[in-house]
């Protein structure tokens, strides 16, 4: 049996990778996110804690450590950059050191937003990296500790995920259910994942020795507004919805215009597919359909 620690354990990715694995006899699980969840076995962990990542891991002593721990709130990265960087690199930094001393190998999640948008064909692992926000930078920062502190590692860059708790398809629907005129960009192109798809992709990664780094999105890619005209097709929804510009829509932390990961070396290593992102949306909205 394989010991299994998550950090983040109560975000998006976090559930779907519980969701996928908890009835697996092969893993023991043991779950961790910034507060304790009463209603479920999630113990309180803070990644920014030293002293409080080292003993709680070593105490485990997992084999695999998946750190889903992150501050995904892209603007308010922009206003709290210290704590960016504290949840962005200095955690993963702690969690790398940790999982070299025990021997763990360490699952570290990374975003599109290492790369600048400039680009007009798919970014592949190799692509020169040069975030434009906060966000970007100190994701950027955290993967390099990993990188440095922790050679049995595995960074998935991925992008647009959605799964169980606030995103882009929740917040779409709620705002077509409250019949409210929607705006939405059409010129950032972007590949949306499912968190399902992505813990997949994680479960299978882990599996093997293939260190490095990846990328891990859905299939093809769209923009925004292509995105949720077919959130409302899928769900059946009535919506109004207008494409508009970035630039009618200005957020603190600036967005790449184009952000589509091709997932090379997950093909070409190792024959590995994600699903198209439509094809994940679908499963995704019959599946959470009657709880949205
Ligand atoms: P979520 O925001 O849903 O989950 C992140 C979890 O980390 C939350 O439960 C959060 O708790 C927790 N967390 C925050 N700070 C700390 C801390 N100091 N110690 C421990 N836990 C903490 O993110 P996702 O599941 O969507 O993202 C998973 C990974 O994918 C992240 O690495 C993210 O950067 C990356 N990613 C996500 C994308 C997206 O669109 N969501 C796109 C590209 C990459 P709390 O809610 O209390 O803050």
């Amino acid at each position: 049996m394989k010991r299994i620690f998550i950090t983040g354990a109560g975000g998006q990715l976090g559930l779907a990778l519980i969701e996928l694995i908890k009835d697996n006899h092969e893993y023991m699980l043991y779950l961790t996110d910034s507060r304790p969840y009463t209603d479920s076995n999630i113990k309180k962990l803070d990644i920014t804690d030293e002293d409080a990542v080292q003993s709680e891991i070593s105490d485990f002593h997992p084999d695999i450590i998946i750190n889903c721990a992150a501050m995904t709130a892209v603007d308010l990265c922009e206003t709290e950059q210290e704590m960016a960087y504290n949840i962005n690199a200095i955690g993963p930094k702690y969690i790398a050191k940790v999982a070299n001393d025990i021997g763990a190998k360490l699952i570290h999640i990374s975003t599109d937003y290492v790369y600048d948008g400039q680009a007009n064909s798919p970014y592949t692992e190799e692509s020169i990296t040069n975030p434009t926000s906060v966000y970007g930078r100190t994701k950027l920062a955290g993967d390099n500790f990993v990188m440095e502190f922790c050679p049995k590692s595995f960074i998935l860059n991925t992008s647009g995920v959605y799964g169980e708790g606030k995103n882009f398809v929740r917040t779409m629907l709620k705002l077509a259910d409250e019949e409210r005129k929607i705006r939405v960009v059409s010129d950032q192109t972007v590949t949306p994942t499912s968190a399902r798809e992505l813990a997949r992709a994680i479960i299978f990664l882990m599996e093997t020795d293939s260190y490095g780094k990846y990328h891990a999105t859905c299939e093809g890619s769209t923009n925004w507004y292509e995105f949720a005209l077919m959130i409302f097709e899928l769900s059946g929804r009535k919506a109004m919805v207008e494409a508009i510009n970035t630039s009618e829509y200005p957020t603190p932390a600036k967005r790449p215009a184009y952000s589509v990961l091709d997932n090379k070396k997950l093909r070409e290593s190792h024959g590995y597919y994600m699903k198209g992102w439509k094809e994940a949306l679908e499963e995704y909205i019959i599946e959470k359909g009657k709880m949205l």
